[in-house]
């Protein structure tokens, strides 16, 4: 049976456009991709990069506290939003320009259009035409989800933060994950009075509980109103145009804006993709094998719409493994495991591996911590504080997780993440000789356990 394409990819955002233009350029594959919206996708257009570059706007509001220690008279005037917004959406179109170039370059065809599956080899267009393709790949990714409560849509999501018209004075962020922590550090930063309600114990479940615990303190040092064990419970239009807010402890206030960051689902609704015999799972995600395939088996899904570790650089790893497995005959199944992640909170939080209240359900562990005020901070009388952290298996002595509560914890975490890759054992941290004066010296300089578990 003769096909239109090779692969027919629905989704242009980092997994997709990576598959397509490898499966394309290296392996010599017919692709064709179709995206309803902008090209490079969450991370590119709404998520990463735009993040990163506000997370930058926001450090500068601390610099003349501290230069002032460092002898500079340093003021700090106006933060002009719509300046700095201008050049946020210059820079998103220009990243857009090249996720074209680069599917074009690799001679993959791409359609403006949505996309549904309507058979296992035939993709439908929203502009009418449909295509046949011997494999299709699902690369969809995720959108924010707000809770089920009455008036939830008077609160904006992630998606809507890159095109505000002016900041609000002040906001009530909703969520204790990523991208609440995230946002709650870069709005203060920018000068919005954030209060951030979380309905569990401790910000950043399933992370390393000193970690959760050292982020949450500088979020409140700062400034940030952080209330635990708080929910939102009502909301409606106030008279001034506000949102009024009672929360699940009986508090009233009001806020210029709600913003919910609770939580990601996967785009599969409205796929036509339970009709063809793709299985879906409880939140709606595409169940996969270890080789990205679904249980139709000219169709694979890669990145967040099948929910398993929802980050950029795994759905780029999805991909390549999916061309090498369906177009380069050499089977091979995605790794998943001791992938390094930081959150780009203040200060930063760098993790790989297991947490210490996982490694110690799992075996015996040591851990070694240690938590001080760098240099560069107490010279100029701040109180951050940052935290080295190894999690050691007694019995391999391999290290099982390591966590760094610092600024620039995201850079000093992906070089981390090697060694312990690697399967790097604590005396291999040991006989490495420490770089000084560093904050990061201290990850081997660490002689004698804290605790064991
Ligand atoms: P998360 O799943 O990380 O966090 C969702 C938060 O919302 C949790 O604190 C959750 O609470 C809370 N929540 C969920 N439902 C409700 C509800 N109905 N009412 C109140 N609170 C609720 O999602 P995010 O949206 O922050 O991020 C999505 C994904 O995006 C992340 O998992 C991550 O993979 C990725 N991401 C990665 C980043 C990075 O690498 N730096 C940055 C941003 C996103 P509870 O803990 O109790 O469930």
């Amino acid at each position: 049976m003769s096909f239109d394409y090779d692969l027919f990819v629905i989704g242009g955002g980092s997994g997709g456009v990576r598959a397509a233009r490898v499966a394309a350029g290296e392996a010599g594959a017919k692709v064709a991709l179709a995206e309803e919206d902008r090209y490079g996708g969450t991370c590119v257009i709404r998520g990463c990069v735009p993040k990163k570059l506000m997370v930058f706007a926001s450090t500068y509001s601390e610099l003349p506290a501290s230069a002032g220690a460092y002898g500079w008279d340093m003021q700090l005037g106006p933060f002009d939003w719509l300046a700095f917004k201008g050049r946020l959406h210059a820079e998103l179109d220009r990243l857009e320009g090249i996720y074209r170039n680069l599917l074009k370059n690799s001679g993959v065809e791409s359609f403006d259009a949505r996309a549904r599956v309507a058979d296992a080899h035939t993709v439908e267009l929203s502009d009418g035409r449909s295509f046949t393709a011997k494999h299709i790949l699902v690369a969809t990714g995720g959108r924010p989800v707000r809770p089920d409560i009455p008036n939830a849509d008077l609160g904006i999501v992630s998606d809507d933060i890159f095109n505000l018209e002016t900041l609000p004075k002040s906001i009530l962020i909703i969520g204790g994950g990523y991208i609440a922590c995230e946002f709650a550090c870069i709005l203060h930063g920018l000068g919005v009075e954030v209060t951030q309600y979380y309905r569990g114990e401790q910000i950043l479940r399933g992370f390393d509980g000193e970690a959760r615990a050292l982020v949450a303190d500088a979020m409140k040092g700062r400034g940030i109103d952080l209330q635990t064990g708080t929910d939102i419970a009502e909301m409606a239009r106030d008279a001034e145009g506000g949102i009024r807010v009672k929360s699940t402890t009986g508090a009233e206030r009001s806020f210029e804006t709600v913003f919910f960051a609770t939580g990601r689902s996967p785009n599969t609704a409205g796929m036509g993709l339970e009709a063809v015999g793709v299985e879906l799972g409880r939140k709606g995600e595409i169940v996969v094998d270890a080789y990205s395939q679904t249980a139709v088996p000219s169709i694979y899904a890669i990145g967040d719409v099948t929910d398993r570790v929802n980050l950029t650089p795994v759905a780029i790893r999805e991909g390549m493994a999916f061309v090498e497995t369906v177009f380069k005959g050499n089977p091979t199944p995605v790794d998943h495991d001791l992938i390094p992640s930081a959150i780009f909170t203040q200060p930063e939080l760098g993790t790989v591996g297991l947490s210490e209240e996982d490694a110690a359900a799992q075996e015996p562990i040591e851990v070694y911590a240690t938590s001080f005020r760098p240099m560069k901070v107490s010279f100029a009388d701040q109180p951050d504080r940052v935290m080295m952290k190894l999690i050691v298996s007694q019995k391999t002595r391999k290290i099982l997780g390591c966590h760094i509560v610092a600024p620039e914890a995201g850079e000093l975490i992906q070089m981390a993440g090697i060694a312990i890759k690697m399967g790097a054992t604590k005396e291999d941290f040991d006989r490495t000789v420490a770089v000084h004066p560093t904050m990061s010296e201290e990850i081997v300089t660490m002689r004698n356990p804290t605790r064991t578990a």
